[in-house]
Formats: C-alpha cells, structure tokens, sequence
C-alpha cells in the first residue's frame, strides 16, 4: 500500500541561531499519538468533571444532613413543650375541677382522660390540648358567672350600721312612744345619735324614695333587689334622689327628727317582700 510510506516532517529550531532539525515520522505513529492524547485529555476533563460534581453532591448531602438534624432536635423541642403544657393543663384542670365542684357547676366532660397523657414518644395530639383548653375555658365563664352573682347578692345585702349610735329602741312590740297608751309595732330599728350625723347605705341598690312620707318625715328607701329593701327615717336631709343607683357606705343623707320623732335619731328598717324584718340580723353580717 502506498499509504504506508508516507511520513510527515516536523522541522524546528531549538533556538533562532542553531541550526534547522528535522525528523521525519509515520503517520500511523502520529495519528496514534495523536489519539492518545485527545483520549487522555477527554479522560481527564471528565475526571474534573466527575469530581466537581461529587464535591457539589457530598456538600449538599452534609447541608441536608444538618438540616435533619436540626429538625430532629426542634421536634424534640416541641414534644417537650406540648408535654410541660399538658402537666400544666393538668393542673389547671385539678384545681378548677374543685372550683366548679364547691360553684355547683357539673362537668360536662371528664378532662383527665385526656389530658396528662403525652407518652413517652411526646405524640399528644395538638388537637386534644386544643379542645382541653376549650373545655376549661367555657367551665370557667361558668364558674365566673355563679362568683358575679353571689358577688351581687353579697354587695346588696345590707350589712352593718347606717350610721353609728345607741339603739334607743328595738324591732317589734313596744309601748307607744308618744303616750296614751297601747302597743304598737315598731317596724325597724333605732339608732340616736347627733343632728346632722351621716346616714349611708347599708347596701348596694337603687333609691325608689325619697322625700316625705306620713309618720317617717323625709325618708330614703333603696330597692336592693332579691326582694329587699331599706328605709331611713326621720332624716333632716335627704343627699340622694330617686332612682339613683347607691353603693354601701354612699351618703344618704343626715340624722334629724322629721315625721313621728321626738329626738334626733334613725329609723332603720329592713324589709323582705316588703314585710319589715329585724335589722339586728343585718347589723353584724360578715362585718367584724
Ligand atoms: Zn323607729
């Protein structure tokens, strides 16, 4: 083959003085050096590349795996909290079970079934501590309601003295003041003290009177609701007027003896349903 016998000549000078070299070389040798070469620099291109892209590989490997490991430790962090806040709903229940028991409230349903109960692995359900939470708050609105009444009731019920003095004369039969004989029904307490001395509610209520009325002169009555209601005669000045709304201690007005009175003094009386009512029986209530 003619092929075979051609070569190719490379001339080249070492430097631009020494003289031209030359060597010839088969094309065969050539094209398989040739060959070799572009092989090896593909091979090596590739290798740069493959490693190139494990280190991006390996690098986000190491990034998700810090990820994970972070999320393991929140998620840990969580379970830990949902079981502090199932201890404390636990409690919370305990002791306001005994509130509504001591309110008279019944449970509608029993929360230590459900609650406390986390387990080691902190699974308790997000859900049941947000239907416990639920549950202890309707209870307690409950419970809230029946204080704010016994609350109500116990600021209008009167309690201690309308103004400070001697009781002259009790609640119930007595001798006729004013003479002539006879017994009559005293209807109220009272109590001598000084001209002009304060005379306050007894209680919180509203004044459905105030002004002159028949034997008791200028006299103040308070509606306390529950029934209940007071009166305060003989007074020398009325300070409130009707319909007025009145917290115990409120200034009502001032000890005088106006109407069927023959020295300074007030006439306190309490009424149930409108039947009159010791008021000994107010005077000290829950007061020291
Ligand atoms: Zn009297």
């Amino acid at each position: 083959m003619n092929d075979d016998k051609r070569f190719y000549t490379f001339v080249f000078a070492p430097t631009a003085k020494s003289p031209l070299r030359k060597f010839n070389i088969h094309h065969k040798v050539l094209y398989a050096i040739l060959g070799f070469a572009a092989v090896g620099m593909l091979t090596v291109v590739y290798g740069a590349y493959r490693l190139a892209h494990h280190a991006v590989v390996v690098a986000k490997l190491n990034l998700l795996e810090n990820e994970n490991r972070l999320l393991k430790e929140e998620n840990q962090e969580v379970n830990n909290k949902k079981e502090l806040l199932l201890s404390r709903l636990a409690a919370l229940d305990s002791t306001q079970r005994k509130l509504a028991e001591s309110s008279g409230i019944s449970r509608q349903t029993d929360l230590s079934g459900s609650i406390g109960q986390g387990g080691p692995d902190g699974d308790a359900d997000l859900s049941e501590i947000e239907r416990a939470t639920a549950l202890l708050e309707a209870e307690l609105r409950q419970i809230k309601d029946v204080f704010d009444k016994d609350q109500v009731k116990l600021s209008s019920t009167p309690k201690g003295w309308p103004v400070r003095g001697y009781i002259t004369d009790g609640f119930g039969m007595r001798r006729n003041p004013f003479g002539g004989g006879g017994t009559e029904m005293h209807s109220g307490l009272d109590i001598a003290t000084n001209h002009g001395t304060a005379i306050e509610a007894t209680a919180d209520g509203i004044v459905i009177f105030a002004g002159v009325y028949a034997g008791y002169g200028n006299v103040v009555v308070i509606d306390h609701g529950y029934g209940i209601t007071t009166r305060f005669g003989h007074m020398s000045q009325i300070e409130v007027t009707v319909g007025q709304h009145v917290t115990r201690g409120k200034l009502l007005g001032a000890v005088g003896s106006t109407g069927r009175s023959t020295a300074p003094h007030c006439h306190y009386e309490v009424r149930l349903h409108d039947r009159p009512v010791n008021p000994l029986n107010y005077l000290s209530v829950g007061r020291s």
